[in-house]
C-alpha cells in the first residue's frame, strides 16, 4: 500500500506549504536541490524559519520573483499520501485548522535538527564490582526497556540517581560507552515465533482476523471478551499476521505507561520488544520513534492515543485495547476520539481495526450490531478461571452511622479475605479525603477562587485540593466566610476516608490506597502496582485507576463502596459510563484460573436500578439493547449526532453576549436540519478565572454537521481573549 514515487518539484518552481502556523497554507520556491510532495521543509515567515509540510503545487498568483525560498529539507521520510489525507480528513471532522493537525504530527523533538552521531551507554560485559542500590536502580532501567541505548545523563534522570552512578558503571565494564547512530531501527519482530496454544473460542477469532488482515483493505472489528477471556493474546495474532504481510502494528492501550506487562508480553510473542510512544518515554525515544515509524523501521507500536498521528509508512493493523475507555478522548486544543479516528486512519490507509473490551462503548456496539462492524465474542475467561460472584449490598438496610461506608457485611467479607491471606480491593471512584469541606455554622462549603467547583480535602497532602485547576491551599482551621473557629467538617466519603476507616475495621491488615494523584509519576504508580501484585498488601483502596487491566493475583473480593455515584445526574450517557466502570472493576476479582471464584458486592441504595440489575444479572446485552432503544427514541448519539461548542472569557458578560450573537444567526444549522441548543452555563462555569457557556448541535445521523458548523461560525469574529472550541462527538451529552 505504499505510494509510488512521490512528485517531485524541481529547483524554483513554485510550490504549496502547509505552515504549522495559523497562516496555513503559503507558496514558496522550491530549494535548489528541489523538494517532493509530503517532505517537511523549514520556510521563512516573517523574522522566523517554521516547521512546513509540502503539500502540492503553487496555486498563487503571487509573482514567483516575489516568492521565499525554502530553507532546508528536513531529514525525514516524507509523508504518504495516504497519511496527509487521514491529516485533512481528520481537520475536516474534528473541525481543527489544518496546522494544527500539522503540529499534532510532527510533535518528535529536534525534528529541525540534523541526525547526528552520539554516545550512548549499552549493557556491558562484566558485573559491578559491589552492587549498592543505585547502581541496581541503573541496571534496572536499562533492563526494562530491553537493553536500549541510552545517552547517560538520560539514563541517570531516569533510574533516578546522579551522573556518577553511571560513570561508575562505565569504568567497571558492567556498562559500554559507544558511538550511536542518532536513530536507530527496532530490533526485528519475529511473527513466525508459535504463539500460545489458543482455546477454541481464541483460534476462532484468531482466524477471523488474520483473514481479514491477509485479505487486506479497511474493515472494523469488535472485539468483545469478559476480562481474562484471552483478547490480548487473540489480538497479539491479528498482529501477527499483519506483520507478516509486512506491514506495520499500532496497538492502543489506555494508561500505556503502566503497562509493562503487556510488552513483556509482546516480547515473549515476538521475541522483540514494540516501539513505545506516550508521555513517559524519553525525548531521544521519541524522535527515534517519530523518524522509524516514517521509515518503516518498526513493526510495531504500543501507545497512548496521539500515538494514532505517527506518520507509520505502511499501517495495516490499529488495535485500541479497552475501546470503551474515556482517556481516548482528548479535550484539549485538539478534541478527538481516538477509537473513531482509528476507523478513520484505518479507511485511508486499507487498514483494518480491532476494537477490544468487556464493556464497549454504545457506539461501537450499534455498529457491531448493525454490521457496519464485525463482532467476535470469547464468551468465557481463559481456562479454568470464572467470572466473580456479583451481588448487592441494600444499604437501606444495613447498619451504617452517618460517616461510615463500609457497611458490616462488606466488613465480614473483607474479614473472611484477610483470614484465608486474599486480597480485597474497596473501589470508590473519588480522590482524596472528603469531596467537600463545609462550616458547621454557617453552611459554607469551600470553594475554588478561579473556578466553579469545591476545593476537595486530601489529607495525605493535608491542603485542599481544586480538581479543576490544581490549585491548593492549607486547610483552615476557621470558616473564610463567617470566621469561626473549629466548625469546619470534612463531608462525604474519598478513598483517602475509606483508607482511614479500612484503618479502624482492620489494624492489623496492611492497606494501600492506589490514587493517581497519589504519585508523582506514572513510574511510581508502576512500583506501587507491581508491590501489591507481588507483595502482602491485604487491602486496596482505589480509584478508577484500578480498573485498567492490572492483575492483581491474589485479589478475590471487590467491593464497589458507593454504586450510585454515577446513576444520578440528567447526563444520557451516565448509565453506560458506570456500567462500564463496575463491570470492569468487578472484573478485577478472582482472574487466576485453579484459584476460589472472586466475589463483587455493590453497597447501593437502589438495587433495582437497571444498570445494577444489569451487572448483577450479567445480562449485559439485555443493557446495551435497552440503552440503545432509549438512546434512538430521543434521537441521541449513535443515532443522532451531537457537536459541544464551548466559549469561555475572562469577563461573563462577553462569553454570554457572543453566545447570545451566535444562537441569534443559527441560520446555517438550521438549514441542514440541526438544532442549536443553549446557550448555557458548562456544566463546569469557571475554570481558571474564566466563564464558560456551553451550546450544543444536535442534528440528525446524515445531517452534514460539520460543515453546518463551519459555516454557522465563519462570518463571526470573536472578541479578543475568547476561546471557542468545537467539541464533535462529546463524551457528555449535557
Ligand atoms: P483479556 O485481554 O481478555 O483481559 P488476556 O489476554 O489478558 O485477557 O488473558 C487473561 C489471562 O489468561 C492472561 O494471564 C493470559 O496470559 C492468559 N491466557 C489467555 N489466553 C491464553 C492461552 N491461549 N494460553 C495460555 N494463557 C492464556
Ligand atoms: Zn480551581
Amino acid at each position: 500500500m505504499n505510494d509510488s514515487t512521490p512528485i517531485h518539484f524541481p529547483p524554483r518552481s513554485r510550490i504549496a506549504v502547509l505552515t504549522c502556523e495559523p497562516v496555513g497554507l503559503l507558496d514558496y520556491l522550491a530549494p535548489e536541490g528541489g523538494v517532493r510532495q509530503g517532505q517537511l521543509v523549514l520556510v521563512p515567515l516573517g523574522p522566523r524559519r517554521v516547521l512546513g509540510l509540502v503539500w502540492g503545487e503553487g496555486a498563487g498568483d503571487f509573482d514567483l520573483s516575489k516568492l521565499r525560498m525554502v530553507v532546508r529539507v528536513l531529514d525525514a521520510e516524507p509523508f504518504s499520501t495516504q497519511f496527509r489525507d487521514f491529516l485533512t480528513r481528520a481537520a475536516d471532522y474534528t473541525l481543527t485548522p489544518p496546522p494544527l493537525m500539522l503540529r499534532m504530527a510532527t510533535r518528535a523533538p529536534d525534528l529541525s535538527q540534523p541526525p547526528a552521531a552520539r554516545r550512548v551507554v549499552v549493557p556491558g560485559n562484566k558485573a559491578p564490582q559491589r552492587m549498592t542500590e543505585a547502581r541496581q536502580r541503573v541496571l534496572d532501567v536499562i533492563e526494562q526497556y530491553g537493553g536500549a541505548s541510552f545517552a547517560p545523563s538520560e539514563l541517570a534522570q531516569l533510574a533516578g540517581v546522579g551522573a556518577s552512578v553511571v560513570k561508575g558503571l562505565v569504568s567497571q565494564g558492567a556498562l559500554a560507552e559507544i558511538q550511536a547512530p542518532r536513530d536507530m531501527p527496532y530490533a526485528r519482530l519475529d511473527p513466525s515465533l508459535p504463539g500460545k496454544p489458543l482455546a477454541a473460542d481464541q483460534q476462532s477469532a484468531a482466524d477471523a482476523l488474520r483473514a481479514a488482515i491477509a485479505k487486506g483493505g479497511y474493515g472494523t472489528t469488535l472485539l468483545r471478551g469478559v476480562t481474562g477471556s484471552g483478547k490480548t493474546e487473540v489480538y497479539l495474532e491479528a498482529v501477527a499476521e499483519c506483520l507478516a504481510q509486512g506491514r506495520q502494528a499500532l496497538v492502543l492501550l489506555p494508561e500505556i505507561a503502566l503497562s509493562a506487562e503487556f510488552l513483556d508480553r509482546v516480547e515473549a510473542r515476538f521475541g522483540a520488544r514494540p516501539g513505545e510512544w506516550h508521555s513517559g518515554i524519553t525525548r531521544t525515544e521519541r524522535r527515534r520513534l517519530w523518524h522509524m515509524a516514517g521509515r518503516g523501521d518498526v513493526g510495531m507500536v504500543v501507545g497512548a492515543r496521539s500515538a494514532l498521528f505517527l506518520p507509520f509508512r505502511d499501517l495495516g493493523l490499529i488495535v485500541v485495547d479497552e475501546e470503551h475507555d474515556s482517556s481516548y478522548k482528548q479535550e484539549d486544543v485538539v478534541f478527538y476520539s481516538a477509537r473513531d479516528m482509528s476507523v478513520l486512519r484505518a479507511s485511508v490507509s486499507g487498514a483494518h481495526v480491532v476494537l477490544a473490551s468487556a464493556t464497549p462503548s454504545l457506539e461501537s456496539w450499534v455498529n457491531a450490531a448493525s454490521g457496519k462492524y464485525a463482532r467476535l465474542d470469547l464468551r468465557s475467561r481463559y481456562g479454568e478461571a470464572e467470572l466473580p460472584e456479583m451481588a448487592a449490598i441494600d444499604l437501606r438496610s444495613e447498619d451504617l452511622p452517618s460517616g461510615r461506608w463500609i457497611s458490616p457485611t462488606l466488613a465480614g467479607a473483607v474479614k473472611a479475605r484477610l483470614e484465608r491471606g486474599e486480597q480485597s480491593l474497596l473501589f470508590l471512584n473519588r480522590r482524596g479525603f472528603a469531596p467537600v469541606t463545609v462550616c458547621r455554622a454557617c453552611g459554607e462549603q469551600i470553594a475554588c477562587h478561579q473556578c466553579d467547583a469545591r476545593m476537595v480535602e486530601h489529607r495525605f497532602q493535608n491542603r485542599l485540593v481544586c480538581h479543576q485547576c490544581g490549585e491548593t491551599r492549607p486547610i483552615p482551621t476557621v470558616c473564610p466566610s463567617c470566621q469561626i473557629e473549629g466548625k469546619l467538617a470534612p463531608i462525604g466519603p474519598g478513598v483517602e476516608r475509606i483508607a482511614d476507616e479500612v484503618g479502624a475495621l482492620f489494624p492489623d491488615a496492611k492497606a494501600t490506597v492506589l490514587s493517581s494523584d497519589l504519585f508523582h509519576s506514572a513510574r511510581a504508580l508502576k512500583e506501587a502496582i507491581a508491590e501489591i501484585s507481588e507483595g502482602d498488601t491485604d487491602i486496596i483502596i482505589g480509584t478508577q485507576i484500578v480498573a485498567k487491566g492490572h492483575n492483581f493475583p491474589r485479589l478475590t473480593l471487590v467491593g464497589v463502596i458507593d454504586s450510585d455515584l454515577g446513576l444520578q445526574g440528567a447526563d444520557m450517557r451516565a448509565a453506560e459510563r458506570s456500567f462500564q466502570l463496575m463491570r470492569q472493576v468487578a472484573g478485577r476479582a478472582g482472574r487466576q484460573s485453579g484459584k476460589a471464584p472472586g466475589v463483587a458486592l455493590l453497597q447501593t441504595h437502589q438495587p433495582d436500578h437497571a444498570v445494577i440489575r444489569a451487572i448483577l444479572s450479567g445480562q449485559d446485552e439485555a443493557f446495551w439493547d435497552a440503552e440503545a432503544g432509549a438512546r434512538q427514541a430521543a434521537g441521541m448519539p449513535p443515532f443522532g449526532r451531537l457537536a459541544g461548542i464551548i466559549l469561555s472569557h475572562p469577563d461573563l458578560e462577553v462569553v454570554a453576549g457572543f453566545a447570545r450573537q451566535l444562537a441569534a444567526n443559527a441560520g446555517p444549522l438550521v438549514n441542514a436540519g440541526a438544532q442549536l441548543w443553549g446557550p448555557a452555563p458548562a456544566p463546569i462555569a469557571r475554570v481558571r478565572g474564566r466563564h464558560r457557556m456551553r451550546m450544543l448541535v444536535h442534528a440528525p445521523r446524515q445531517a452534514p454537521v460539520q460543515a453546518a458548523i463551519a459555516d454557522w461560525l465563519a462570518p463571526h469574529r470573536p472578541p479578543a481573549n475568547l476561546r471557542l472550541s468545537v467539541d464533535i462527538d462529546p463524551q457528555s451529552f449535557l
